[in-house]
């Protein structure tokens, strides 16, 4: 039997970034992958793809619509899907044979085929042909099993009308009715690329709060703003059934206790992603699968199977391909015998529409439900000149501090880059820092980081370029 120091099993971003670091510290390692390409579903059908075509809708949408205003005029703006298509398949290839590459120079043996945890950190292998083989890990193994699209009786996905976010990163053309059920992040990222080429998108949630996990004040402006765009979403509506029709899927919705029916051309069912995991995968070993199908872990997932590790979308928390790559760190590390954790109170979650939704720690609510006493800075983009220049002035950066010590508890961006504008803060918040250091910090001018800076002294009461209201 072929031994090997650590195994991992899965290679989206928890499981190839656990085996570069394993490799990294010195082990032989294996990652088996059962797809013919690696980088899992953060590369293949996941973050990459969308934000290649999130780009592409944007870059339209600037050019059908706001050029004029700079003066530039560039005739009849048409959007050639196959191109836009061809273009992501690009970088998708690019960046997963990248994946190829780095596991070759560190070492790091690629191994094709459905991979199941067997007892003393053995890994039976099947590949594509049937054949089986098994593998020793000597010191530890990591599953990365990953996660998939969750699918609803009401609205079984059938891959032509119907279908799951890797459907609708495919469309061949752009639907001219498009239905979106669940206005989770999946839902609005896809929705607002199809709405931004053209489509008309209705999107249906079932809850009556908009974004629940967000804080409210974020949530509340960027319902505004989608709203405004054009992005039809229907909060309260709950889809009961879906047919296809065959030109089109008549969808059924009950709001308020009345049925309301739709026609689409294409649904996209958004309605979250579940574990990719079943007992086979770790029959005969002490891994235990929790009800909804997480494999359960400790803070530095372990599993209850002497040295075997769980990481990303397969176990708690958040189901980010970020946060997966730090658990896969720390698994090897804590593997290594090293010193090893993940703030998961420090989690960056970000909405890529535009404009971007970003925010990491507390929100206001969870601040006044704890009883936690805060002050609040915030400071709006229309005031910032850069923004201004860039004409996408809407939303606002807000940083909450702790009463007493000014410690950062929360921050929260609405706007242009957020998504590159908060980790100015999640590095602050992971030092511990306060407002005051980024008050004393001199930011260039025109950023549109001064906002955020403007946002630190205004928790303060010491915004320059705003109002400071009276305490
Ligand atoms: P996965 O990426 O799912 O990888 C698991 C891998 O394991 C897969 O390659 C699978 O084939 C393989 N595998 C599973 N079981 C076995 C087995 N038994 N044997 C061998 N191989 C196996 N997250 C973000 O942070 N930012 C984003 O912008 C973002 N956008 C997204 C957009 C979309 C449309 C979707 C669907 C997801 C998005 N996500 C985003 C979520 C992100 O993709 C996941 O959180 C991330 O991929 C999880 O990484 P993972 O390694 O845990 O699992
Ligand atoms: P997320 O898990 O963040 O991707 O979001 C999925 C969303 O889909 C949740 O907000 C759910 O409330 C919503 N949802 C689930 N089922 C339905 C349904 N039948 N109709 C409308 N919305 C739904």
């Amino acid at each position: 039997m072929q031994e090997f120091d650590v195994v991992v099993i899965g290679a989206g971003p928890g499981g190839y970034v656990a085996a570069i670091r394993a490799a990294q510290l010195g082990f032989k390692v294996a990652c088996v992958e059962k797809a013919s390409s690696l980088g899992g579903t953060c590369l293949n059908v996941g973050c990459i793809p969308s934000k290649v075509l999130l780009e592409t809708a944007h870059r339209f949408h600037q050019a059908k619509h706001e050029f004029s205003e700079h003066g530039i005029s560039v005739g009849e703006v048409k959007i050639d899907v196959p191109t836009m298509l061809g273009r992501k398949a690009n970088i998708v290839g690019q960046l997963t044979s990248g994946i190829a590459q780095l596991f070759q120079a560190n070492g790091i043996t690629r191994i094709e085929g459905l991979g199941k945890l067997r007892a003393n950190k053995t890994v039976e292998i099947t590949a594509a042909d049937g054949k089986t083989s098994t593998i020793q890990a000597k010191k530890g193994v990591i599953l990365a099993f990953g996660s998939v699209p969750v699918e609803i009786p009401p609205a079984r996905t059938d891959g032509k009308n119907i279908v799951d976010s890797t459907g609708a990163l495919a469309f061949d053309r752009v639907p001219e009715k498009l239905g979106v059920i669940g206005a989770g992040v999946i839902g609005l990222e896809l929705g607002s690329v199809w709405q931004a080429l053209g489509s008309e998108v209705v999107v249906f949630e079932a809850l009556e709060n908009f974004l629940p996990m967000a804080d409210k004040q974020l949530a509340t402006e960027a319902l505004k703003i989608y709203k405004k765009q054009g992005l039809d979403i229907k909060l309260g509506a709950k889809v009961q059934k879906a047919e296809n029709k065959g030109q089109g899927v008549e969808v059924t919705v009950e709001v308020a206790g009345e049925k309301q029916v739709y026609m689409f051309d294409k649904l996209l069912v958004a309605v979250g992603r579940k574990p990719n995991t079943s007992q086979d995968l770790v029959e005969g070993t002490a891994v235990k699968i929790g009800e909804r199908g997480f494999i359960e872990v400790d803070e530095q997932c372990r599993t209850a199977e002497p040295g075997v590790f769980a990481i990303g979308d397969c176990v708690r928390g958040a189901m980010l391909a970020h946060k997966a790559e730090e658990e896969g760190v720390m698994a090897a590390e804590v593997i290594a015998n090293e010193h090893a954790e993940v703030r998961y109170d420090l989690i960056p979650s970000v909405i890529y529409t535009a404009p971007e939704v970003a925010w990491v720690g507390k929100t206001e609510e969870e601040l006044k439900a704890a009883g936690i006493a805060y002050n609040k800075g915030d400071f709006p983009f229309a005031a910032n000149g850069r923004a201004k220049a860039m004409n996408t002035a809407a939303g606002f950066v807000k940083v909450l501090t702790d009463a007493q010590t000014g410690e950062i508890l929360g921050s929260h961006i609405i706007g242009p880059c957020a998504s590159e504008l908060l980790h100015e803060l999640v590095i602050t918040m992971n030092f511990y820092g306060n407002s005051e250091d980024i008050t004393l910090t001199m930011h260039a001018h025109p950023t549109l980081a001064e906002a955020v800076h403007e946002a630190a002294m205004a928790a303060d009461n010491r915004a320059i370029h705003k109002v400071n209201k009276k305490r």
